[in-house]
Parts: C-alpha cells; structure tokens; sequence
C-alpha cells in the first residue's frame, strides 16, 4: 500500500462542507448590511445555548472575551484569586489576569492532565473565590467531584470549554456544569468561524445581562446612550454567526469522525509505551486534541515525521513557567512539569481518510516495536 502523508489537520474539508450554505448566507447580509450582531447572531446564540442545555448564550468577540468577562460579570477581580490548572492553552491564565484577579496554579492527573479534586483542593487559599475548570482536549474534567470541593470552599466554578464542543459528563453537555461556560470559536477549534469569535452559555438570567452589556461597551439594556460600567468592544460579527449556524449542523457528524479517529488510535496504542490520555470515567469527549504520552518525545516525532505524520505540542510550556505568569508559581507542580516533555499531539479531524488513519496506526506499532528492541529513534 502506497503510504499517504498526513497533516496534523485540515480546515479546507470542513469549509467545503459548508460552503452553498455560507454563500447563501453571506449574499443575505450583503443585502441587510447588518454586520455586527443582529438576527443571525441572536439565532446562533439561541442554538447554541439549546445545544448546551442552557437558558442563555452570549455572543462574544473571541475566547479569551468570554473567559476575562464572566470572570468579571461574576465580580471577580482585584484581590480574588481564581484557580487554573497549569496544562491548557495560555489563554486561562490570561483571562484571569485581564480580569484583574490572581491566578492560583493547579497541578493535573497524571492519567487525564486535567484538573482533579485533589488538585484543586490543593491549590485554595482564603482568598480563592473562583475555579476555571479547563476541559481540555475536549475531555470533561470530574465536575462532580471537582464541583464538591468547590462548593465546600465558596468558589464560583466557571468552565474553559474552548476545546469541548459538544463534550459531556455524565450526559450533561460542556457548558452547563458550572455557573457559566467559555467557549472559542476560533477556526481550529471543533466548531470554527471563518476568523475569531466566542460565545458565553449560562442559565443564570443576570449573568446573562450583565455579559449583554459588558460586551458592548457597558451600555444598559433598553438605554443606547447609557453605560452602566466600563465595558468593552467584543460583539460578534454577524458573518462568524452565519458561518457556525452553518456548522453546527455538522458538529456531531464530525464529532462521531474525531472520535472514530481516536478509537483507532487507542487500539493501535493498547500495548504501549505510546499511552493516550486516559478519559474520567463518566466523561465523554468531543476530542479535539489526540494526545498521547510517550517516552522520548523528539524520538517518537522523527520516527512519525518519517512515515509521512505530523504532529505537534499542546503545550510545551506549562503556564506557570511562562514569563508574564512565574510571579505567580510559589509552588513545583510535579505533574504538568513532567508531562509538558512526554506528550505529543497525534492528527486529528473529522475528514482524514481510513488510509491516513491506517498510515498513522501503522506508524504507532512501528514506534512501539522498535521500543521493545530498544533502539526508539
Ligand atoms: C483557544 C482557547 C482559548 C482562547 O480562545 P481564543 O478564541 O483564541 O481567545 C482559551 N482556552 C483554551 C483551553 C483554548 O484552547
């Protein structure tokens, strides 16, 4: 069989699914002239929220907006500290501090490199007031037991759901399993705007308002000349609405490929020393990363860079040892530290064909046999 290569991704298969739907969409706005919120956006915002068993979706400018503005809408600021744990994408982190709130780092499970009870546990001060849990990878973190500390301890709890679209705990959709839930849709993401925007779900009414005007400049709902606090500019641009309503009709269909993808990848992977991230009991992804842990990373890299794979590093810095962040790390975090050097990102999206995902499979046993001859390289 001839071998085919295989990109780490590809967004061009998704576009083209969506197409005749975005053309027609957009020769409608042409002719509304309505380019920044407006009906398309109520509609998506309206789905979305039905998607995640909310009562609310806010439309907002990009991911990080929807972090650093629930944040804010919740009152979390000056003097409060929110908890985050070090493995996920900078931008958690970020929010907080945007927010003007201290980051408190948390360490992850070994097994999921997500947040646990336990590590969040461990993380609390008295001056705690909110958790960002991070479902990363697409995986659910333990809500419930996650959720027990945090109610024990008075903390708000706030989900990062930028790579869990269409996720679940125990049949609960990402989203709906804290007060709020901070969703990116950003064009890699599993459900992907032709540019950046983001999206708040809740089923807490004044939280919703609150994200209503703070999104827009602070202005008071039924009073255009009125702001009621310093807000921002992160409406959503009514072409992004447009372009996800189109999209989210195929989300379970390339949500189902993502994870026929990873199945194979976890048979291929069973004997190991490759080792896929585990998944909670009760959890079940929408993946949107295929991260493995593996012995020698650059090692198992060239030797899939060689059979035509590529893969990449989410991440490979943990976010306490970035610059602006290590004012924060008063603690080693064993973990996270250990696994930012294992772990590798294998190709992942929805369209990749049975010979790209054989090829790849192929590539994982031949990783695994010569780490048994002991010559990895
Ligand atoms: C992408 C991402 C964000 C930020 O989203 P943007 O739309 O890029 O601002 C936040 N958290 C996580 C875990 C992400 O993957």
């Amino acid at each position: 069989m001839a071998p085919v290569s295989v990109p780490f991704t590809d967004l061009a298969a998704m576009t083209q699914d969506v197409r005749r739907d975005v053309d027609a969409a957009w020769r409608s706005l042409l002719a509304d002239s309505d380019f920044v919120g407006g009906a398309a956006v109520e509609q998506f915002e309206q789905d979305w929220a039905d998607r995640c068993g909310t009562t609310h979706a806010v439309g907002v400018a990009n991911g990080t907006d929807a972090l650093t503005l629930t944040l804010r809408a919740l009152g979390i600021g000056p003097g409060d500290e929110v908890v985050v744990p070090v493995n996920t994408f900078v931008a958690t982190v970020e929010a907080v501090v945007l927010a003007g709130a201290t980051p408190r780092f948390a360490d992850v499970d070994p097994d999921t490199l997500l947040l646990t009870a336990h590590t969040l546990a461990a993380a609390i001060t008295n001056r705690t007031s909110a958790v960002v849990v991070v479902h990363l990878y697409g995986q659910t973190v333990d809500v419930d037991a996650v959720g027990r500390v945090a109610q024990a301890a008075g903390l708000a709890v706030v989900e990062d759901a930028a790579q869990a679209h269409g996720a679940t705990w125990r049949t609960r959709p990402a989203g709906s399993l804290g007060l709020a839930g901070c969703f990116s849709f950003y064009p890699g993401k599993n459900l992907g705007a032709f540019g950046d925007a983001g999206a708040v779900v809740t089923s807490d009414q004044a939280l919703a308002r609150t994200l209503r005007s703070l999104r827009n400049h602070g202005r008071l709902p039924g009073a255009p000349h009125l702001h009621g606090d310093v807000g921002t500019n992160s409406r959503m641009d009514t072409v992004q609405a447009a372009v996800l309503s189109a999209k989210l009709q195929h989300l379970d269909r390339w949500t189902a490929a993502r994870r026929h993808v990873v199945d194979r990848y976890r048979q291929a992977t069973a004997e190991g020393p490759v080792r896929l991230v585990a998944v909670a009991p009760g959890a079940e992804p929408a993946p949107h990363l295929a991260v493995a842990l593996v012995p020698d990373r650059d090692a198992v890299r060239s030797m899939l860079a060689r059979r035509g794979v590529a893969t990449a590093v989410h991440y490979p810095v943990p976010c306490h040892r970035q610059p602006p962040y290590r004012r924060f790390a008063d603690r080693p975090l064993p973990v996270a530290e250990e696994a930012a050097d294992r772990i590798v990102s294998l190709p992942l999206f929805p369209h990749m064909s049975e010979a790209q995902v054989n090829q790849v499979c192929g590539a994982l046993r031949d990783v695994a046999a010569e780490a048994v001859v002991g010559v990895a390289r």
